[in-house]
């Protein structure tokens, strides 16, 4: 994404803002982006953390990923949408979940990690890379 987005979650508490371009836009088929999210796989676009602007309550909950890293799943605190991720070890990175933006359309996937376990009823058109984990 070249010029700025913003967003937020479904009751409007929560609002984010940035007038940056993204610096990666992917899709995560691995399981705790399908349980955390419902759905059979996650969007995430990393931004510049300092570089958003976030009004509304977060709640930020504590997980960690199979690589040991600490990750907060950042959900509004009133109705519990997803916006998306922090990275504790990935300094001033935030990741957006796409759904949560106001236009959608404006991300554009690079990449699916992890279809090792992405979901058999799912079919990828092989436009962009798949890696069967984390690309580096
Ligand atoms: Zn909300
Ligand atoms: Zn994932």
């Amino acid at each position: 994404m070249e010029s700025g987005f913003e967003g937020g979650c479904f009751c409007g508490l929560l609002r984010y803002k940035s007038h940056e371009s993204s610096l990666a836009e992917f899709c995560c088929h691995c399981r705790d982006c399908q349980r955390k999210h419902g759905s059979a796989f996650a969007t995430g676009i990393a931004t510049l953390k300092d570089k958003v602007e976030i009004t509304g309550e977060m709640h930020r909950y504590h997980m960690v990923a199979d690589s040991g890293n600490n990750k907060y799943h950042l959900t509004c605190a009133v109705c519990g949408c997803p916006i998306g991720e922090e990275i504790t070890e990935m300094d001033n990175v935030l990741m957006i979940s796409a759904g949560s933006l106001d236009n959608p359309a404006l991300f554009k996937p690079q990449a699916h990690f992890w279809v090792s376990s992405k979901q058999p009823w799912l079919a990828l058109d092989g436009r962009i890379p798949e890696y069967a984990q984390q690309s580096e």
